[in-house]
């Protein structure tokens, strides 16, 4: 086989608005804040960005097309629900995770005390081990969208292999 038919790589990003009232979920851990992200579903940019790349790396378009957002099923959704079911679709299509990672784009709060926590919690849902997923944590330094906390955005990449390939 190929090395283009072995490997793969996705990229996804998302933005949600910030509106008053906590907590904060981000990658499927709730954070103390007095803001939340709005969205149809729980509005979870990180998971949502992470979706976009499994379902991108395989060719599987987006998650609008899986979970679109005019679905009375999707609303108030857990996002964790959508990053299973990418996954699943990269199982399915033979592939698995070699790494994932993320930048979460928020002025606050802080996230240097739970991004690790994001990220193991992300890799259980992937079933992965800890050291394939990393989470990294930006601020917009006061400027733009970001750095007046209007939103949060997500940027996430991810590395498959055939599943034959990993050991
Ligand atoms: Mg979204």
């Amino acid at each position: 086989m190929t090395l283009a038919a072995n490997i793969r790589i996705g990229l996804g990003h998302d933005t949600h608005r910030l509106v008053p009232g906590g907590p904060l979920r981000l990658g499927g851990v709730e954070i103390p804040f007095d803001r939340h992200l709005d969205g149809h579903s729980d509005a979870d940019v990180l998971l949502h960005a992470i979706t976009d790349a499994l379902l991108g790396a395989v060719g599987a378009g987006d998650i609008g097309e899986l979970f679109p957002n005019t679905a009375e099923e999707n609303r108030g959704r857990d996002s964790t629900d959508f990053i299973v079911e990418a996954n699943n679709v990269v199982t399915q299509r033979g592939f698995e995770i070699v790494n994932l990672d993320c930048i979460v784009f928020a002025e606050q709060p802080k996230l240097s005390g739970v991004k690790l926590r994001i990220a193991s919690h992300i890799a259980r849902l992937l079933n992965l081990s800890g050291d394939r997923v990393n989470v990294k944590a930006k601020t917009g330094e006061g400027l733009g969208t970001i750095g007046t906390m209007q939103v949060i955005e997500a940027q996430a990449i991810v590395l498959l292999a055939k599943r034959e390939l990993i050991s």
